[in-house]
């Protein structure tokens, strides 16, 4: 098959990088070796900057339904809770968004699919990139 752009990997950054071309007209092909979106998280955390490509994109809603904005973190010392360190307003002057956002890895890859989705691109599932070869005009890919 010819593709304009093939994206390997449908964690944040793959998804990420499919949903800001497919707005742009641009149809990638995705794929992940896994079978199924992340079932587990990774991340636990987002930070002003993505809420605000979030909010560009369409996404802030549902993150915030999603997620919840942190207060403050509370650090523990063999078994002890030693202090409270405040982190709301992180960056109030700075970002409309002045918060971290507790939304886990599994959240915010559901999201982006499923805007991906909507933009007309799905994720192929179970397709593991293999090997390349460059040519001048043009890149060979093995997939399985
Ligand atoms: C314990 C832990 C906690 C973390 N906490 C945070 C946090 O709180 N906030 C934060 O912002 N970040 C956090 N991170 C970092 C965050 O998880 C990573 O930055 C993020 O996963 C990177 O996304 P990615 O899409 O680049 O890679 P990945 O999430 O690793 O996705 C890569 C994808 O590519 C696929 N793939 C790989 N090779 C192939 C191949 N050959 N063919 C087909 N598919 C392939 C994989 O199956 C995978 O789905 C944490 C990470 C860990 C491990």
């Amino acid at each position: 098959m010819d593709v304009e752009v093939l994206i390997v990997g449908a964690g944040p950054t793959g998804l990420m990088l499919a949903n800001q071309l497919a707005r742009r007209g641009v149809r990638p092909l995705i794929i992940d070796r896994h079978s199924w979106p992340a079932q587990q998280t990774r991340a636990m955390a987002v930070q002003a900057c993505t809420l605000e490509i979030y909010s560009k994109m369409g996404l802030n809603e549902q993150a915030h339904t999603l997620g919840a904005i942190v207060g403050g973190a509370n650090m523990w010392a063999n078994g002890k809770w030693t202090v409270r360190i405040p982190i709301g307003d992180i960056s109030q002057s700075i970002s409309p968004f002045p918060y971290i956002l507790m939304l886990g890895q599994d959240d915010n890859e559901r999201i982006m699919g499923a805007q991906l989705h909507e933009l007309g691109v799905d994720i192929r599932w179970n397709t593991e990139f293999i090997a390349l070869e460059q040519y001048p005009d043009y890149v060979d890919v093995t997939l399985r």
